[in-house]
């Protein structure tokens, strides 16, 4: 059971139950009609989850430093009213909530307002189409004071606290970093110099707010950008910080320009927890761990273990609302855990949408999508246990339907079970686990191996039907399809068929990089046997790197320009570079003349190949699955809801959206 992450503790003069906070998150919902309201809402519901601080999205300190308008900001009095709502309801749910002081500095994209974003330097960021305007000492004095006004606001309108934004590659980050501050006068030059502004801001910050409100700083402990900030100049600032004010550090990993990926789901767990157990011993007031974090009972140990005093959740407590409650209450099976997929929270953001979750499709609406029991209680047919459908069964059945759920498989998941086998997609094995206790707890009735025709649901007097019988792989035309070396992707995620060292992939999108990945991946060593063979010296480092780097070549092909659509924003760079390090050759703009029993015959840049292959997989798209539709048409209400619907891309996410809705529906 978890102890230490439920011992209270104090940031400065505020007691917090337990040590979990919700971390700062952009997610947009007050740009939507009612939005505040709608995010207080949101924060309430987390609130009542039981986690132990709130930190709201970043609160803009200036019109340059922020997002727009329509977004939350405290560089004027009248903010104050607005954000209001926020505390109220928090406190209204036994919670606590610090507001963030927020300044995008040189990241501010600001083409459609008319303002410039501002720098120490004007230095282009690679994330930004314009580049920031030099700030004059003048401005930069405004700016820290802006800051302070914001922090008053602040707790003007009741906030516990507030928490300086001082990572990630933002502006207080970018005075710090001798890459963004290549300024001469007292703000720039050595380390002090670049470290003064950050230091400034939280002096002024506490002068403002009094000894009796909390100050968190979030710091970067580790910016992944060449030539930045280094770790001794880190832990210099962190007690500089101290020094200056701030109650709480919060170690922030990663800029958002860095090349490396910080959250995503091949990051493993707990990957940069000793960033935080540095800045811990060369400190005295309590550190924040973060960064794939996202089961209470890790956060648990990395406290035992001394490497951090609190631990920040924050795509986690998207994914559930309750996972400090249903911790403390022992229930980690009942816990809908983020798997780090980006899909929907930060893909969203980066759009310009509001973020919802991939696991959890009702954040966002919370007000509209609150579950009440069903005025009618039916008994529904749930076809297909893939995520569509284990949602929809879900919902259904927490709505008091009694609900049967039908999978032709001999076990659930669909194609959550293919996602699993990619390596650094473990996460999804949470996914199924959820579903599996939900659907169990719910009593709904689960029918394996069984694959139901329209008679025979006619016959057993279900009332309502619910389709989500998924997607089969789409064939192209092509001579030679029929060669039994050819297969297709389900094949292989089946493990029907025994794949070759050459291999060709027919299609190059979401399932096709997930399948290279798995294909080159699987004939390496595992790094535990790679260790023991190092150790009993049966091979030596270069033997080995020579073994591991034998493997399948792998090509994948695409009619198209691009590959790897479909994937979401944030997480496409990472697993392309993924696979060219694997050596996976990505074919674009070709065109196809045949498969022979040699390989794929194909024409690229004008030239006309053949591309040796033991095996040729076709993984180019799939169509809807959709047959029971017509023979229950006229007889029953049916829905037809994910791939079954509409096929395209292995797309757990709107899979998952139409199950939640449909099952609000009936
Ligand atoms: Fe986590 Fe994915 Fe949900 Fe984002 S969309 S909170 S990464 S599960």
């Amino acid at each position: 059971a978890i102890k230490w992450v439920m011992e209270p503790i104090q940031i400065g003069s505020l007691a917090l139950a337990n040590r979990i906070i919700m971390g700062s998150m952009h997610v947009g919902l007050e740009r939507l009609e009612g939005g505040v309201h709608r995010l207080a809402s949101f924060y309430a519901e987390r609130a009542k989850g039981k986690v132990g601080l709130i930190v709201t999205g970043g609160v803009a300190v200036s019109p340059e430093g922020g997002m727009g308008e329509d977004y939350c900001n405290a560089y004027a009095d009248e903010h104050i009213e607005r954000l209001r709502p926020l505390p109220q309801a928090v406190h209204a749910a036994g919670g606590r909530i610090a507001m963030q002081l927020f300044h995008a500095g040189r990241y501010a994209y600001k083409e459609s307002t008319g303002l410039e974003p501002v720098a120490p330097s004007a230095l282009q960021a690679p994330i930004n189409r314009t580049r920031p305007r030099e700030m004059n000492p003048e401005e930069i004095e405004r700016t820290i004071q802006a800051f302070a006004d914001a922090a008053l606001r602040a707790r003007q309108a009741g906030f516990d606290g507030v928490e300086i934004m001082g990572s990630e590659g933002y502006l207080i980050n970018q005075f710090l970093s001798p890459v963004t501050n290549h300024r001469t006068d007292e703000w720039g030059g050595d380390f002090e110099r670049r470290a003064r502004f950050g230091v400034e801001v939280t002096k002024r910050v506490r002068e403002a707010v009094g000894s009796d409100f909390p100050v968190i700083f979030r710091m970067s402990g580790l910016d992944l950008v060449p030539e930045s900030t280094t770790m001794e100049e880190t832990i210099r600032f962190a007690r500089m910080i101290q020094e200056a004010g701030a109650d709480a550090l919060n170690v922030g990993i990663g800029w958002h320009e860095s090349k490396v990926p910080t959250i995503a789901m091949m990051v493993p767990r707990g990957a940069y927890v000793w960033v935080a157990k540095q800045v811990k011993d060369a400190v005295s007031i309590p550190v924040i761990a973060s960064n794939r974090i996202n089961d209470v009972r890790h956060a648990d140990a990395i406290i035992r273990d001394q490497s951090a005093d609190l631990v920040s959740m924050a795509r986690p407590l998207l994914a559930d609302a309750e996972i400090v409650k249903k911790s403390i209450e022992g229930r980690y099976e009942d816990v809908n855990t983020c798997i780090a997929c980006n899909q929907a929270c930060l893909d969203h953001i980066f759009s310009g949408e509001t973020a919802s979750c991939l696991v959890n499709p009702a954040v966002g609406r919370e007000e509209e999508w609150r579950l009440t029991p069903a005025p009618v209680k039916k008994k529904v047919a749930v076809i297909g246990g893939g995520p569509a459908g284990m949602e929809a069964a879900r919902v259904l059945a927490e709505r008091g339907h009694q609900v049967v759920l039908l999978e032709k498989q001999p076990r659930l998941g669909g194609q959550l079970n293919y996602a699993v086998q990619v390596p650094g997609k473990l996460e999804f094995s949470e996914t199924l686990r959820y579903y599996r206790t939900q659907l169990s707890k719910l009593g709904v009735e689960i029918r394996l191996g069984t694959e139901a025709s329209a008679e025979e649901i006619i016959d057993e007097g279900f009332e309502e039907v619910v389709l989500a019988t998924g997607v089969t792989p789409r064939m192209p035309e092509l001579p030679g399809l029929h060669l039994p070396h050819v297969v297709h992707y389900q094949q292989i995620f089946e493990k029907e068929v025994s794949v070759g060292n050459r291999v060709v992939i027919v299609g190059a999108g979401g399932i096709a990089c997930d399948l290279s990945h798995l294909l080159v991946e699987n004939t390496q060593l595992s790094a535990e046997a790679a260790k023991y063979l190092l150790e009993y010296r049966i091979l030596d480092s270069r033997e080995l790197q020579q073994v591991q780097s034998t493997k399948r070549r792998v090509f994948m092909l695409r009619r198209g320009k691009h590959v790897g659509t479909g994937l979401g924003k944030t997480t496409r760079w990472a697993t392309l570079a993924n696979l060219k390090r694997h050596g996976v050759e990505m074919l674009t703009e070709v065109e196809y003349r045949e498969i022979t029993a040699d390989g794929v015959r194909i024409v690229h840049a004008g030239e006309e190949r053949l591309l040796p292959a033991d095996t040729v997989v076709i993984a180019a798209g799939s169509t809807p699955n959709n047959r029971l539709y017509e023979a229950l048409q006229g007889k029953l209400p049916v829905h037809l809801i994910g791939g079954a619907r509409e096929a395209g891309e292995l797309d757990a996410k709107r899979a998952i959206y139409e199950g939640a809705s449909v099952g609000r529906s009936i």
